[in-house]
């Protein structure tokens, strides 16, 4: 099969801006082989790496990577590693039951994993701190949104906190928040430091990476696939594929995999005075009550004292977004920037960029063997950070012949749906998207 796209995403990896060198590994040169291949350097790749590592401790790894490990989505999300599926508050919740109980499971497999990684590796709590994240109301429906979250949680047996406005402005430094709603599960990552964190640990455990090397075709000969990059070819008896959306370049899920981009502005460092103003705690991430709103984080350490504002979503079947968007969108960061700080207004933004996320439309995995020792871990409906790394801890215990509990949870899954025809599907995501946003409205 022929590669018809290659990953572009608009704007700088800015996460990874903020850190020292990274460790440069070589592009694919001349032919190789390895007993196993994992195209996609992303959560899922590094982690179907070190679990297929932990179970077969002998066979060989490669792990090929479009471009740099952390500049692609892996390196551009917001970071939240988050344990309980989003849609807990939706008005049909109880049908979903079982369903969210089983997402909740995995994810937190997830985090536990990327935990023992984060130890074994040395990274610091930068990299992966459980510090939960909190939900944040700045409108009477956000509140409500809260309240009915907060009951659905009750009835799960889930702990949780609900906040008051002088609690939200404790912790943030603004009273722009009415409330918020604190979940102790999720962990939170810098991803860049992170997802470079675990590359250079696996490196050290013999798993061959190889950047700036983009699988251009993949066939299959007397029973091994060869992967062509520009620069070599590597053949190998099993192949992982942990492209996301990329699937659908490789001639996989056709019409199953929606492609949409989002968009992140984050401030220069705020100076010692901007700090004292500002006030809150050094470190927060809040994710906003309606689903369309602004998720924001304060970070502090390497590369200084930051806020990242994370808005707006574009539908992209074409799987790529242009610069214009990320300057367009960067505008709607500041408006919500200064509207939460105004009494840091002075504070300019100094990255602004975009990044791919991949969705079904019945919020399922592209996950199992899709063609003989070639295997899918795709498309993670949003919670990518945790269900990336679960895909692909499960995706090496599939391919190596285990079985365990979370993985008959993943098959569990159903496969993506079919999506309608184009035009119709790009009107109806980018209406949906649009009149979401704006009534999103102060959440946004
Ligand atoms: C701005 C933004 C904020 C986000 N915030 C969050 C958040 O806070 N929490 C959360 O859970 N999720 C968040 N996400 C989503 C999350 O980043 C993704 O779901 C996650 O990165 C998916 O991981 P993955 O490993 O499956 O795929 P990816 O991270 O997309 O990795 C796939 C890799 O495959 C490589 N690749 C593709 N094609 C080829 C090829 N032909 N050859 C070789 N390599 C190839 C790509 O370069 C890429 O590095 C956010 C996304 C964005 C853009």
């Amino acid at each position: 099969m022929k590669v018809t796209r290659l990953p572009v995403d608009p704007g700088p990896p800015a996460w990874n801006l903020l850190l020292p060198t990274q460790t440069q590994y070589p592009a694919l040169a001349g032919n190789k082989t390895a007993d196993w291949l994992i195209i996609g350097a992303g959560f899922a790749g590094l982690a179907a790496a070190r679990r297929l590592k932990q179970l077969c401790p002998q066979d060989t790894v490669a792990l090929l990577e479009a471009r740099r490990v952390a500049h692609g989505p892996t390196g551009r999300n917001s970071g939240f590693m988050i344990d309980l599926p989003h849609n807990l508050a939706s008005d049909d919740y109880g049908g979903e039951l079982e369903r969210d109980a089983r997402h909740a499971r995995l994810n937190r497999a997830a985090i536990d994993f990327a935990a023992d990684a984060a130890l074994d590796y040395g990274l610091a709590d930068e990299a992966f701190v459980r510090s939960g994240k909190t939900n944040a109301a700045a409108t009477e429906k956000g509140l409500d949104h809260n309240k009915s979250y907060s009951a659905h949680l009750t009835k799960l047996g889930e702990p949780h906190e609900l906040l008051d406005g002088a609690q939200m402005r404790e912790m943030t430094g603004t009273s722009y928040y009415l409330g918020g709603l604190h979940t102790p599960g999720p962990a939170m990552i810098q991803p860049a430091l992170f997802v470079r964190g675990m590359a250079d640990g696996l490196a050290g455990t013999g798993v061959d990476i190889y950047e700036n090397s983009p699988v251009t075709s993949l066939k299959r000969d007397a029973g091994s696939w060869t992967a062509r990059t520009t620069g070599g070819r590597i053949s190998a008896a099993n192949v992982v594929l942990t492209v996301n959306g990329h699937a659908e370049s490789f001639g996989f899920f056709n019409r199953r995999l929606i492609h949409i981009y989002l968009y992140a502005s984050m401030t220069r460092p705020l100076t010692p005075d901007e700090v004292k103003t500002l006030g809150g705690a050094p470190r927060w991430a809040v994710t906003p009550a309606d689903p369309l709103g602004s998720t924001i984080r304060r970070i502090s350490g390497t590369g200084g004292d930051r806020i990242i504002v994370r808005n707006r979503v574009t539908y992209n079947p074409g799987r790529c977004a242009n610069e214009n968007a990320v300057q367009a969108f960067g505008r709607s960061q500041d408006r919500s920037f200064a509207r939460r700080f105004p009494m840091i207004s002075g504070v300019t933004m100094e990255h602004r960029w975009g990044g791919q996320l991949c969705l079904s439309r019945n919020d399922a995995p592209a996950f199992g063997e899709i063609d003989k020792g070639l295997y899918a871990a795709c498309c993670q409906n949003g919670l990518g950070v945790a269900k990336g790394t679960a895909s692909g801890m499960l995706i090496a215990e599939l391919a190596a012949g285990k079985t365990s509990p979370l993985l008959d949870d993943m098959l569990a899954e159903p496969a993506p749906s079919r999506l309608p025809p184009e035009p119709l599907a790009w009107l109806g995501a980018t209406a949906t998207m649009r009149w979401g946003e704006f009534t999103a409205g102060r959440e946004l």
